[in-house]
């Protein structure tokens, strides 16, 4: 099998969603499933579906095209707000966008017109972590707006928190956003389907005692993914950790001074630091660099540790473990950013192991344009 690839458990990830579909369902809240950091992935977003998502989610309009052109026909959001320039796209395959700019809500509205479709549009609001966003005090005008517009139907309203600035989904910040919705509902006499709260962030928040209040969507990525919530980066129980190992292969193994010798400045990768002297070590190199993976994100074979990565090798010492045969595998665990990054290169080729997901029309031919797709 070739190298390096990245080995996608779908059993665990269906069983994870299952898991946060359950205990999230319990207190009145919707699952999304987010697909971006496996490239819109047809098989990630079958084992999601399968595990009970209501929807799927993607950031870019790429992704969710590749998710239609397998045949799938779950509701799909757009959660970054749709480019201008790809408004018809949008509205084509997306049945659902996140927006906060009443200028590509306009420009969504005419594209409807134009496909004869309704666009479902959740406005975005600010509570404090400066990503995207309008400030609370212009939703209502704009919710005003987009109830107007025609071909667009207003579905709900909707926050994100903790990734730009990690301003944390609090209880006040959660009943600050129903508290938005109801005064919405009341002014406008309309409806709102979606309150979204976020991500994978606000699992404590959603999953701890206290009231959820309107919110009855989240939009989950890295914690269906990798089984973790992100504001502590802690595991969440009952759930795998390991639905995504990456195979390396070794290139080079020796036992070598841990010294650098000559004359030392800093490297493109790294920044000048003095290497502490432990004499001879083992020095492993894999087939695997900073066009593949964030090292730091990286979690080393037991024996291992990881020293650092230029381009194109990974180099690891081995201390006084036996060395590994040239060629041999090794297996390394990812977090979110190297597993983006490994989703992303072009270099790295996924394999699919568990049970296979529910038949899809052109599933098959699908399945086969990933795993070519690798170089
Ligand atoms: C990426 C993203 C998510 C999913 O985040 P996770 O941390 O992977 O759960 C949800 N909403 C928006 C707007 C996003 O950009």
């Amino acid at each position: 099998m070739s190298t390096p690839r990245l080995v996608i458990n779908l059993d665990h990830l269906s069983d994870n969603a299952a898991t946060l579909v359950g205990r999230l369902g319990r207190r009145g809240i919707r699952v999304s499933g987010v697909t971006k950091a496996v490239l819109g992935s047809p098989e990630v977003a079958w084992a999601m579906v399968r595990g009970g998502v209501a929807g799927l989610a993607d950031s870019r309009i790429e992704n969710i095209e590749v998710l239609r052109a397998a045949g799938i026909t779950a509701p799909i959001t757009l959660i970054r707000s749709p480019m201008l320039s790809q408004c018809e796209r949008v509205v084509q395959s997306a049945d659902v966008s996140l927006n906060s700019e009443l200028r590509v809500v306009r420009a969504l509205s005419r594209a409807a017109g134009a496909q004869g479709r309704t666009h479902g549009v959740v406005l975005m609001v600010e509570l404090g972590d400066l990503r995207e966003g309008m400030l609370a005090g212009d939703l209502e005008a704009a919710a005003q707006a987009v109830v107007a517009l025609p071909g667009i139907a207003l579905r709900g309203i909707g926050v994100n928190l903790a990734c730009q600035n990690g301003a944390a989904p609090s209880g006040e910040t959660m009943s600050e956003l129903s508290g938005l919705a109801n005064a919405i509902e009341s002014a406008l006499d309309v409806r709102l389907d979606v309150v979204s709260g976020g991500n994978s962030a606000n699992l404590e928040w959603a999953l701890g005692a206290g009231a959820v209040g309107r919110v009855n969507d989240l939009r989950l990525g890295e914690s269906i993914l990798l089984g973790c919530e992100t504001l502590q980066g802690n595991p969440i129980s009952g759930l795998h950790a390991d639905a995504f190992t990456l195979v390396g292969e070794v290139i080079e193994a020796k036992r070598k001074p841990s010294q650098p010798w000559g004359l030392i400045g800093p490297s493109t990768f790294t920044a000048l630091s003095p290497v502490e002297d432990r004499g001879v070590t083992g020095r492993v190199i894999v087939a695997l660099g900073q066009q593949d993976i964030d090292p730091a994100g990286l979690v080393p074979p037991v024996g291992y540790s990881i020293l650092g990565a230029s381009s194109d090798h990974l180099v690891l010492d081995a201390g006084s473990n036996p060395l590994p045969t040239v060629g041999a595998e090794l297996h390394f665990g990812l977090d979110y950013r190297a597993l983006l990054r490994a989703m992303t290169s072009p270099f790295v080729t996924r394999v699919f192991t568990g049970g296979m997901p529910v038949a899809a029309p052109d599933q098959a031919s699908d399945r086969s344009r990933v795993m070519t797709a690798s170089r």
